[in-house]
Parts: C-alpha cells; structure tokens; sequence
C-alpha cells in the first residue's frame, strides 16, 4: 500500500504534477488547488501568456511548459523536461480539451470538427497516458487523471463529435486501468457537467462560438442539486481527491461530478 498523506493542506506534498489545459479553465483552478496542497506543479497549454501568468502567480514549486497535446512530440518532451527537472512524474492530469459547437446535427457536422475534436481531446488523452505510462511503470506508482465531461453518462446536450471524444476516452481509461494496475498505476476520469462562465467553441469554419451560460433555473429544471451552479473549482477539488493518495484504491472510475442531472435525467448510457 502506498504511503497515504492525508494532511488537509498537503494532499499533494511532495508529488510532481502535469495539469495539461492548465493555463484556464478547470485545468487553472485545478493547478492552483493542487499547488497549494504541494504540488511540484508543471502547467502545460497552448495559450502561453496565461500559463506564465499563473505559475508567476503562484511562484516556486509551479513551471510552465508550452504543449499541444494534439502533437505526440510535443507530450514526449513535457513528460521528458519534467521528469529531467523532478526526477519522477506521479499525477498527469490530461484536462486539454476543446468543443466544436454546443451541440449541432449529425446532418451538419464535418470531417473537420471530428478531426479537431478527437485530435485535441482524444489524441491528447492517448499520448498523454502513454508517455506518462513510460516515466510510471519503473516506479511502480502513478495517477493518471483523464477531464472527460457528463456527456458520457447523459445523451443530447453536446455534439457528436465531443460526444465521441469523451465516451472514448472513458473506454480508453478503463482499459489503461485494467493494464497499468499491475504497475500500481491508477487511471481515472472526472465528467463535468457545464461549469460556470462562458465557453468558446470553435465552429466549422474555425470562428469561435461563445456557448451561452447555463443559469441556476436551466439547472433546476434539468433536476441538479437546488439549481446550483458548478463552478470550476469544485471540479478541481474532485480531481484532488482523485489525484491524491485518498483514491489510493480507486480505479477505472468515471466520476461523474453533475450535481445528479444524469440520474434525474432518463437518457444514460
Ligand atoms: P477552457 O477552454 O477554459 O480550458 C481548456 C484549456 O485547454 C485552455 O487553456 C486551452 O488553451 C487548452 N487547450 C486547448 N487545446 C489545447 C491543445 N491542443 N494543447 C494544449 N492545451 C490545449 O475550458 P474548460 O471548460 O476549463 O475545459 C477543460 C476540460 O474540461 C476540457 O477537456 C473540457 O472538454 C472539459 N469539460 C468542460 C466543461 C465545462 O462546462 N467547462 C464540461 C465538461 C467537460
């Protein structure tokens, strides 16, 4: 069994951690969160003045490192400079993802969106687990995280191509899971449902899209906890618990973090 540091404030003490997305979004708070329970922290994103922005922020024990989890070379040499600077990798989190639309026909949809979309979010996912894999299985220990969204466990609310993405990933997960838990490797994924803010799609034509805000009365009405609205951090404090010794058993999990709108909803997969 492995070491279980269950310190309030340093669940994370002594772990390096990639967080893939990490310069907005969910991937921001989560780096954050994760930094402040100890992380040695490496922020990976295409979107480089944000990710030096916050690991300016947050100062030592957090670095930046420029990414497009779409490119295999690139996720090759962020696990490679990380494990070069820290001696090790024990968490990745692979939060990169994008949408292509809200939601749009089947009758509309391109080759191109699918392309995007799997590229970013599915490809991303894959090279990610494998060269993490790589630097965790001579060390016999390590977490790998996957952001997938509550589209794998409720029908109709996002596009096919994202759709696609998501629920492959989850397979993909379980399958690492059932392979690298000999290693003592565990694999993991975390469904959010629409976390607050606006979202910028890219559309077929490659012009973003802004996706309107889903409202505390949208989410009453689909039936989640008293209408409350999900914010990015309470994504990141499940992807703590997921990343740190507190999961120590748990693997192959989808955690779906949706306050029960796929329950309260009769279309599941
Ligand atoms: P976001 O756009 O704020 O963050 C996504 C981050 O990924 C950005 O910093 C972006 O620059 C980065 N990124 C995009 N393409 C990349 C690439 N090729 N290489 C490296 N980085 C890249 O959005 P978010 O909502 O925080 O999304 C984070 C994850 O959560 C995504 O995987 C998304 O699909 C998932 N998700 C989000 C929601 C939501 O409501 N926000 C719901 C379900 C799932």
């Amino acid at each position: 069994m492995p070491s279980v540091q269950n310190t309030a404030a340093g669940r994370l003490e002594g772990k390096v951690v990639i967080v893939t997305g990490g310069a907005s979004g969910i991937g921001a708070s989560a780096a954050a969160l994760f930094w402040e329970h100890g992380a040695l922290l490496v922020v990976a994103d295409i979107q480089d003045d944000l990710g030096v922005a916050l690991v300016s922020k947050l100062g030592e024990r957090a670095t930046y490192v420029h990414c497009d989890v779409s490119n295999e070379d690139d996720v090759a040499k962020l696990v490679e400079k990380t494990v070069a600077e820290h001696g090790k990798l024990d968490v990745m989190f692979s939060n990169a993802g994008v949408i292509d639309r809200p939601f749009g026909s089947i009758m509309e949809a391109t080759k191109a969106d699918m392309d995007r979309v799997v590229g970013v979010n599915l490809y991303g996912a894959f090279f990610a687990a494998k060269h993490a894999a790589r630097a965790m299985v001579p060390r016999k220990s390590g977490c790998i995280l996957f952001t997938a969204s509550s589209c794998t466990a409720i029908a109709g609310f996002s596009s096919h191509p994202y759709t696609a993405s998501k629920c492959a990933m989850v397979g993909m997960a379980k399958s690492l899971a059932a392979e690298l838990g000999q290693h003592g490797i565990r694999v993991n994924c975390i469904s959010p449902h629409a976390v607050s803010g606006t979202r910028i799609a890219t559309g077929s034509e490659g012009l973003p899209v802004p996706i309107p805000e889903m409202t505390a009365a949208d989410l009453a009405e689909m039936g989640n906890l008293k209408g409350q609205v999900l914010e990015a951090e309470s994504i990141a404090r499940s992807a703590l618990f997921l990343a740190s010794d507190d999961a120590h058993y748990v693997s192959g999990l989808n955690l779906v973090v949706d306050g029960g709108i796929s329950v309260a909803n009769p279309c599941m997969m």
